[in-house]
């Protein structure tokens, strides 16, 4: 069974105010004390976030562009974005990211720069999220939704977007479901959280429901990362 009810998200949001926050800390970081496997993901990791600024970039400068950035972990895109002068909001579940998110910010950032704004952080869930933002970016949030609830997510951020939704989930195919079910079987004691897997084509089909369509596609992989990126336009 997906669905596991209401409990999932009250999981999701404890993990990544503890154990969840040091890991991913560590991950999204630049210090040495990773392991392998570890240091691979943040190699993915590190190029999708290069993507999504290159799809973001190619269509124009940033400069003065609200972008909304859900679920913005320790900040990985939303500095970046800041730095090409948009005006960020970012948000995410857990309150020990956001504030590491500012922390990161405030200590990047050269916001003596003409046209770098501090992104204004905030602690909610997505679904919370309201106002509209020229767009909307979610970088590796979906692996949290199961299907069923993935639909309404994907719903509600194309909801708040006037022109573009960036999103970034893990791939399910064929072979991958495979691992995440051999990993099931033996669930260790840092399998934390549960991971959803999504296909391309459910995603589209949510996308298409609610009026848009996909205009780019992008792919990362690495050993142990793998994420697939779309930006959907309204059709
Ligand atoms: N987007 C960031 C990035 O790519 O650097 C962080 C990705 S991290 C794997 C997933 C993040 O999603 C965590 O910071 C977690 O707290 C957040 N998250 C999970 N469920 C959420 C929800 N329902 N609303 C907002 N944030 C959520």
């Amino acid at each position: 069974a997906e669905e596991v009810g209401g409990g999932d998200k009250e999981v999701v949001k404890d993990y990544f105010n503890k154990s969840g926050f040091e890991r991913w800390k560590k991950i999204y970081g630049e210090t040495d004390d990773v392991n392998t496997v570890q240091r691979d993901i943040r190699l993915g990791h590190s190029k999708t976030v290069e993507n999504v600024m290159k799809m973001l970039t190619d269509e124009g400068p940033l400069g003065g562009v609200t972008v909304c950035d859900a679920g913005c972990g320790t900040g990985c895109l939303a500095i970046p974005l800041a730095n090409e002068g948009a005006l960020v909001t970012a948000t995410d579940i857990s309150a020990a990211m956001v504030a590491e998110a500012e922390k990161q910010a405030r200590g990047q950032l050269d916001l003596g720069k003409e046209g770098v704004v501090l992104p204004k952080f905030e602690v909610g869930d997505l679904e919370s999220l309201e106002g509209k933002y020229d767009t909307v970016v979610c970088l590796d949030v979906l692996i949290h939704y199961p299907q069923s609830k993935a639909d309404g997510m994907i719903a509600h951020l194309a909801s708040l977007a006037e022109n573009r939704l960036l999103l970034s989930f893990a791939p399910k195919t064929l072979y991958y479901d495979i691992l995440k079910r051999i990993g099931e079987f033996f669930p260790g004691p840092s399998k934390a959280t549960r991971a959803y897997l999504h296909s391309e084509a459910d995603v589209e089909r949510a996308l298409n429901k609610v009026g848009w369509r996909i205009r780019k596609r992008g792919l990362t992989t690495t050993q142990f990362y793998f994420s697939r990126l779309v930006e959907a336009v309204p059709i």
